[in-house]
């Protein structure tokens, strides 16, 4: 592995220390952001404005390394999935959504996830380790420049991002934050607040931790309408149960320009949590929460316990939902005929149980079979 300071990895607040620390003036910081992140620049010769004594420096001692494509498939209904890979070879994916105007990026923030909700695909794999700031902005670049390359079918640009891929982002906050910094920097991406989207499964103290530091716009996971519900979906609500978990996204969005409503993701699961008394459980749990709700049908993968509501079930709760005055979408599944649907990105893990018992322990996390 090399020893090069990758400058994927920095914000351009860091980058101007970085430029002070070498003894140069830090109007270069900009200047390089711009060329890697706009111009999707990764080679320092092209950077014309730089001199050449500074491009010969820069590239002695610092990188600019993105990760390598292992696969790439396109859905017939446009979305495209990359299995990325990282330096030690794990597989990470990344999925774009395109839709009229907008093109989403759904973008991973760790090796599988240690979170272990029962219905998710990704947790199946076990956790391994966090993504770095330039291995989840790196997603973003990779993105850029590819879909610039495609550009067959008219202009494919990403205009939304979405921390809906592997991994709980919350639980990798510093590399998380640092990449938005970027995803939102007007000398990078330049992405509103509102079209960034941090996805939780509601780790309270990140939530804490978001507010104040970075205004982006919230998804929570919530998929049950009771605690005893959630603690079997999603095993992190035995240590931030609803009473904690729903007045800090209040507090978060109380305060966040991006988010005046949070949006509730819930799954719909065939005879578990998609009943209409679920959904009127659901519209009093929600009563003081600005919220907006995602009903996701869910995707099954090879050996799960799950199967997908009936359409049937999945209109009579959204009616419920919507006679009491909430906003309702029913999430359309896109990309799943090669898998790029919520829950199904999954990526080859090794070494996972180790490192996952250890998380698992320092979250105290309990499986639930
Ligand atoms: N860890 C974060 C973000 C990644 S998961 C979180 O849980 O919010 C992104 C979304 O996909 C979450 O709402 C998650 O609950 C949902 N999801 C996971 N597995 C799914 C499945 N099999 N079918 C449908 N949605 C699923
Ligand atoms: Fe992790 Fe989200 Fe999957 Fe739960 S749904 S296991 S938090 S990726």
């Amino acid at each position: 592995m090399s020893d090069k300071l990758n400058l994927l990895n920095l914000t351009r607040d860091e980058m101007v220390k970085f430029f002070e620390e070498i003894g140069e003036k830090p109007f270069r910081a900009p200047q390089v952001v711009k060329w890697i992140h706009q111009f999707g620049v990764d080679d320092f010769e092209q950077m014309t404005n730089i001199s050449k004594s500074l491009r010969a420096k820069l590239s002695e001692v610092t990188e600019i390394k993105g990760l390598d494509v292992i696969t790439e498939q396109l859905s017939d209904d446009g979305t495209i999935k990359w299995a990325l890979k990282t330096q030690e070879g794990q597989a990470i994916e990344t999925v774009f959504i395109p839709d009229g105007d907008r093109g989403t990026l759904c973008v991973s923030s760790q090796v599988g996830c240690v979170v272990n909700c029962s219905f998710c695909s990704t947790a199946k794999q076990g956790f391994n380790r966090d993504l770095t700031t330039a291995e989840i902005i790196g997603q973003v670049w990779f993105a850029a420049r590819r879909l610039g390359s495609l550009k067959t079918t008219g202009e494919r640009k990403v205009t939304n991002v979405v921390m809906m891929g592997m991994g709980e982002p919350l639980l990798n906050f510093d590399a998380v934050a640092d990449a938005i910094n970027l995803m939102l920097d007007d000398y990078a991406y330049g992405l509103s607040k509102r079209r960034v989207t941090i996805s939780t499964s509601g780790v309270v103290p990140g939530l804490q931790k978001l507010k104040g530091k970075l205004d982006v716009a919230l998804a929570l996971s919530l998929h049950a309408s009771n605690n005893e519900l959630r603690s079997k979906l999603v095993p992190l609500n035995r240590k931030y149960p609803l009473e904690e978990l729903l007045p800090a996204v209040k507090d978060y969005i109380g305060e966040s320009k991006a988010s005046k409503k949070v949006t509730i993701e819930y799954v719909m699961l065939k005879d578990v949590n998609d009943s209409p008394e679920h959904a009127r459980e659901l519209v009093r749990l929600l009563k003081n929460v600005p919220s907006k709700i995602n009903l996701i049908p869910f995707n099954p993968f090879p050996n799960t316990e799950y199967q997908t509501s009936s359409q049937k079930a999945i209109d009579t709760f959204a009616e419920i939902l919507l006679s009491k005055g909430f906003v309702v979408v029913t999430r359309r599944t896109r990309g799943d005929d090669i898998d790029a649907a919520c829950g199904q990105l999954v990526g080859k893990v090794a070494d996972r149980t180790k490192r996952q018992e250890k998380y698992k322990n320092s979250l105290n996390v309990v499986e639930v079979r």
